[in-house]
Formats: C-alpha cells, structure tokens, sequence
C-alpha cells in the first residue's frame, strides 16, 4: 500500500459538485489500494474575494488578521470535502495547518515552515481515515494563525508529503499538466510528459504559476516526486524529477510576466561603490530587485536600470529619489508598461544558437528589446508590456514547441 499526497487547486473544489467529485476521486484511489492524505485550497476565488472584503473594511489590514481571514477559506474547503468523503462511506477528518502541524515564523501573509508534525494526520491515515488539510496555514511561533502566501497550498502538500514519507505528491489543477506555454494564451501548446527541477523552477521564477516555487524548491530539496495532473481526467499529468526535461529537448518552455516594473537611475557617477550603495539600500528597504542592466559609461556617468514587483514601486520612488541627490546622480524614472519573456531548456547551454534566434524572432514580429538577462538555462528579454502576449507567441512557433521534441528544428 503507497501513500499519496493529492492537492486540489481553487478550481478543483470549486463547487458542490466539484468536491462531490473530488471525493469519487478519492474513493477510486483508495480502491487501488492506495493511501491518500488530500491538502485543498480555497473554492474557485475565494482568496481573491476575501481580500477584496479586507480592502473594502480596513486600510491598516493588519497581518495578523489578515491570515485568520485569508485561512478561513481553506478551512471552509477542508471541512466540505471531508463532508463529502463521509457521505461516500469513506471516513475522514478536516484539520487546519496548525492541527496538521505546521510551525512556522511569524511572518504573516509570507510565513515560512519551520517544522512539520504531522502526527495527528499519521494517526487518522493508520485508523483508516482520508485527513483533509487546510492549505497554505499553519501556526507562529507566537501561536497566531499564517498564511504561506499565494499559491501556499502547493507548499503545504510538498512539504506533508516529505514528513510523510509519500511515494509521491500529486498537484492536480485545472491543466492536464506543465506546458510549453500557458495554453490559455497558445491553444497549441504542449503538455510535458516530464520536466527537471532545475527547469521547473526557472519557469516558475519567470511567470508560470504553476506549481508555486516555494513548493518546487522545498520539493528539489527533499527530492519529493511531484506529479502535476489534472483533476478533471485520470490521464497521466507532468513529472517533476532531478533528470533531463521532456524527450531531451534543446528548449523546454516560454514564460511570460507582467508582473514587474522597471527603474531607471540615470546620470550615476562611474566609480566603486555607487551600484553598491544604491542596491543595498533597496535591499533593506525590502525591495526585491530581479534584472538589472547598467550602461556603458560615457562622459564618467551611466544609467542603471532594474525590475522589481509593481506593488514595491510606491516604496522604492521615494527610496531611489533620496538617493538620487546622495549619490549625485541627475534623475530616475519609473516605466510600469514593462513585460518579460523568457525561454527556458537545459539544452541551451550545447547549443549556441537559441540567443540568436531568440532575438531574431522578436526583431521580425517588430518586438523591441530593453533588457536582457540570462542563466544557463535561462533567456529573459524585456519588452512593452502590450506585445508580451505576442512574443510569447512567436517565441513558442519560431522554437516549434508545439511538436514533440525530436521532430523540431535545431537552433
Ligand atoms: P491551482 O488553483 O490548481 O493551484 P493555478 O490557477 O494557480 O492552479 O494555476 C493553473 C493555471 O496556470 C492554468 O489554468 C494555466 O492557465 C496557467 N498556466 C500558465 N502557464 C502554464 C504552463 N506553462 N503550464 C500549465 N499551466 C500554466
Ligand atoms: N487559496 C490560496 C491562493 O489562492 C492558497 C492556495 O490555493 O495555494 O493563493
Ligand atoms: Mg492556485
């Protein structure tokens, strides 16, 4: 008998009938003879409504509050699904984060796992019991009640399938799996039958939603087998392993991001310690800086650009214009119509061309670039936020990853 950690997305449980159907799921598995111990999100865009409530009642919002709201949707989904079980004669318990174990610090809103001890969901599982776990909570070390962010519940099964000892974690979703692009966006996208975490995660870091990147992090980390599937169908999603990406291929995906804005700093004097000084300040004012591109110098001073969320952007103008006048530099300006594209294959790094027909695609769809930043296996081109959309579409032909791997063109 293998234990099985499945997580349902918002979609997944986001009506009556889904839950019904979500514990059909749930019995079918257990008839295989396998053990499930289930981890939900909120229904369908609960999250979404609740902080729209917080923000219609309260400008202060404060953290605390913030999560015992926040987590009041999963616990919601939790005890429905284990209503549902019960009606199928499948016995089960609903526990919150903190029942199931998870210790964390006591940043709200973002709280990060210290501990898992999930003993009361051992105990259930050995009684014959389908727990049901509240995703993305747990409780502080000040004994409040946190919330791990958008998108936690990912993490929250990642990390019960590693205390756990699982034989692996099924994220299933409203996508049959990982694709080469969002399929929302190109209908022609591809589902990948396997992807590395290294891949994985640089989709995730530049745009996929799916999984979470925390989880994917914590699920390199403890080499948890994650399985990316879909909740509506039995076929056989995306595997998540340490080996090479789908069929070998050269590249693997295009992400997109809309995320960011960019800041530019111009006029900054060419001398040791000014790229310094201006970046740690944005780091203790918290800002988290991705790209960042400096010019050449001419007459000893340079510009410097760099992205950061869009949400920071009323913390860092402040920031930067203090620094602005201290550093003697002449000005700075902020540009929020900024997107990201990026494409992503381990096979890049043998195969030299890819930059090259990269930017080649996007000069012939008249797409400009004003940033570009690489990894290993990693392209990133800034571009308007308005043809976004479009590079990733002619990113995902030019590259053919609408075919399988070994029928597309090299680079
Ligand atoms: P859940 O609520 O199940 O956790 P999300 O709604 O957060 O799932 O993420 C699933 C969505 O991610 C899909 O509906 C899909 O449109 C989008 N998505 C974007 N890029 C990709 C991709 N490369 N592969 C799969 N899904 C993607
Ligand atoms: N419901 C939360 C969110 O939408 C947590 C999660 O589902 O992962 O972000
Ligand atoms: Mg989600």
């Amino acid at each position: 008998m293998a234990l099985y950690v499945q997580k349902f997305g918002g979609t997944s449980v986001g009506s009556p009938d889904r839950i019904r159907e979500v514990a059909d799921h749930v019995a079918r598995s257990r008839k295989r003879g396998d053990e499930v111990v289930l981890v939900v999100s909120a229904m369908g865009k609960e999250t979404d409504e609740l902080l729209r409530l917080a923000d219609d009642v309260s400008k202060t919002k404060p953290g605390r509050e913030m999560d015992m709201l926040i987590t009041g949707g999963e616990r919601k989904a939790c005890a429905l699904v284990a209503m549902a079980l019960t009606d199928l004669g499948i016995e089960s318990e609903s526990f919150t984060g903190s029942q199931a174990g998870f210790l964390t610090d006591t940043t709200h809103r973002d709280a990060k796992i210290l501990e898992v001890n999930p003993y009361r969901i051992r105990d259930a599982v050995d009684a014959g019991k389908v727990p049901v776990v509240g995703g993305s909570q747990g409780v502080s070390t000040d004994n409040d009640v946190t919330f791990f962010g958008r998108g936690g519940s990912d993490t929250t099964a990642v990390a019960l399938a590693h205390a756990l000892d699982a034989e692996a974690c099924e994220l299933y979703t409203d996508v049959p799996g990982v694709f080469t692009t969002d399929p929302r966006l190109v209908p022609e996208a591809r589902k990948m039958d396997r992807i590395s975490f290294d891949e994985l995660l640089e989709m995730t870091a530049t745009g996929c939603p799916k999984p979470a990147m925390r989880s994917v992090e914590l699920a390199r980390s403890y080499r948890v087998r994650l399985h990316v599937r879909s909740a509506f169908s039995w076929v056989p999603g995306t595997w998540v392993s340490e080996e090479a990406s789908m069929e070998n291929a050269i590249i693997s995906a295009v992400t997109h991001d809309t995320s960011e804005a960019k800041m530019t700093v111009s006029g900054v004097p060419d001398k040791p310690g000014v790229a310094a000084r201006l970046f740690r300040t944005l780091a203790d004012a918290g800002i988290n800086v991705d790209m960042i591109v400096q010019n050449v110098s001419a007459d000893g001073a340079t510009d410097i650009s760099f992205t950061l969320p869009h949400e920071q952007v009323g913390i860092a103008e402040p920031t930067v214009a203090a620094l602005v006048s201290e550093i003697g530099a002449t000005g700075s300006v902020t540009d929020s119509n900024i997107g990201r594209v990026s494409l992503i294959g381990a096979g890049m790094q043998t195969n030299p061309g890819v930059a090259a027909t990269m930017f080649e695609t996007l000069s012939n769809a008249g797409i400009n670039i004003e940033m570009i930043s690489t990894s290993a296996i990693r392209i990133s081109c800034v571009v308007r936020e308005d043809q976004t959309e479009q590079a990733v579409m002619v990113l995902h032909a030019a590259f053919e990853l609408h075919k399988p791997a070994e029928d597309r063109a090299e680079f």
